[in-house]
């Protein structure tokens, strides 16, 4: 049986979209992210160095840029995925 992918060119990215525009995807997160008081960026990060800069070597500036995105312009993820809860 072969996977298949909702978003051609991908077939191990969900569909993020669900054929919403980018933007309302986007703006949904961060009311979500603020109603549920999440954590998710790299100021509230273990892995996050005193200048700013990642420990891992991850280029953060999209998990840093204002306004945060949660997918780019092609609907892919933009979170890191070795992020870790500072625990403050
Ligand atoms: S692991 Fe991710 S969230 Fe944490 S500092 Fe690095 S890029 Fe930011």
């Amino acid at each position: 049986m072969t996977r298949r992918s909702r978003r051609s060119g991908d077939p191990f990215q969900p569909d993020l979209l669900q054929g919403k525009p980018i933007d309302a995807v986007n703006a949904a997160f961060l009311v979500d992210a603020e109603r549920w008081r999440l954590q998710f960026r790299c100021e509230d990060c273990a892995n996050r160095r005193a200048d700013g800069s990642c420990l891992y070597a991850w280029p953060n500036a999209v998990m840093r840029a204002e306004p945060f995105a949660a997918v780019s312009d092609d609907g892919a993820a933009l979170f890191c995925r070795a992020f870790e809860p500072d625990g403050s």
